[in-house]
């Protein structure tokens, strides 16, 4: 069985973990939730979503993230303005 389908306190863990290391950078307040068989990820801020999946590489399985909704970009234009304030600040 694929782990993002397993709903125990350990792949919930894994889970949390992941979206911590892949979308935190950009999503401030994610969390995690096991729904129709299987985990996603939402963010209280933007109302984005994402798919748990299962990846693998060099023989190791690991949870990535697929985005299925956008929610209202709020995180990813904060982002944006983010770095544009550092560019301009390297400009002067
Ligand atoms: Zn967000």
């Amino acid at each position: 069985m694929l782990k993002s389908q397993i709903d125990t306190p350990e792949v919930e863990l894994e889970v949390m973990r992941a979206a911590a290391q892949r979308l935190n950078n950009t999503h401030h307040h994610l969390s995690v939730a096991f729904e129709h068989g299987h985990w996603w990820a939402s963010c209280a801020d933007c109302g984005g979503a994402w798919d748990a999946v299962d990846c693998q590489r060099d023989g190791a399985d690991y949870i990535d993230f697929e985005q299925v909704s956008d929610g209202d970009n709020y995180c990813m234009d904060e982002y944006r303005r983010f770095i544009a304030r550092a560019h301009a600040r390297r400009k002067l």
